[in-house]
């Protein structure tokens, strides 16, 4: 029945990211291992990259600004590319705010290097041989930011707990990129502020469900 028994497990990498292709009516599982780890997520169109996950019309698709158990990802060209099948977790994934970058780790003054959601995106791209020339907005599975009825938004850490999951239907040929957010100043990522491993599965398309 496309149990996670039966799906090669495998781990996206703390501070780090990953590009995994999947085919339509195929499943990403996506655990919290730790509870405390937001992964910013992004999809691109298999057969047109320059497609990608748009934050903005999925937003406006779901006439929602945060993304919930049955809630779709929608593309650039407002294409349906995934859908939220099942969360364990309490939800309420932020759409808002931007992948971490090198910007905002100078504003934090952080010495040197420091790792980034939007350098991971580009990183994971390159291992798969694409490119894109810019950064779309990410989707930020687990990211805690509550919003307040005068329009300002919190940042707080992840509600989920230790196992706490989330599966992602392809409905089309696509890419999803995943980072493991290395925010390890603030505590967006618990208040530990340390950057963990989190869990990964495919699932096998269901036949009978087309
Ligand atoms: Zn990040």
């Amino acid at each position: 029945v496309g149990s996670a028994d039966e799906a090669a497990d495998f781990r996206l990498k703390s501070s780090h990211g990953r590009a995994i292709p999947l085919r339509r009516g195929e499943s990403l599982r996506i655990a919290n291992l730790f509870g405390t780890q937001v992964v910013d997520a992004w999809i691109l169109a298999k057969d047109d990259p320059l497609e990608h996950s748009s934050m903005d019309h999925t937003r406006s698709v779901n006439s929602n600004i945060f993304l919930e158990q049955g809630m779709v990802v929608a593309s650039s060209q407002r294409r349906t590319m995934a859908r939220l099948v099942e969360d364990s977790s309490p939800g309420r994934h932020d759409t808002l705010l931007c992948p971490c970058n090198a910007a905002i780790y100078r504003e934090l003054r952080c010495e040197g290097h420091h790792r980034s959601c939007a350098d991971n995106f580009h990183e994971a791209l390159g291992e798969i041989g694409l490119r894109l020339p810019f950064t779309p907005a990410s989707l930020n599975l687990f990211m805690n930011v509550p919003i307040a009825a005068d329009g300002s938004v919190d940042r707080l850490a992840p509600a989920s707990k230790p196992g706490d999951f989330v599966i992602l239907r392809a409905e089309m040929d696509i890419i999803i990129v995943l980072s493991a957010c290395p925010q390890d100043v603030t505590p967006i990522n618990g208040n530990a502020r340390t950057p963990q491993d989190i869990g990964l599965a495919i699932l096998p398309a269901q036949g009978s469900r087309r």
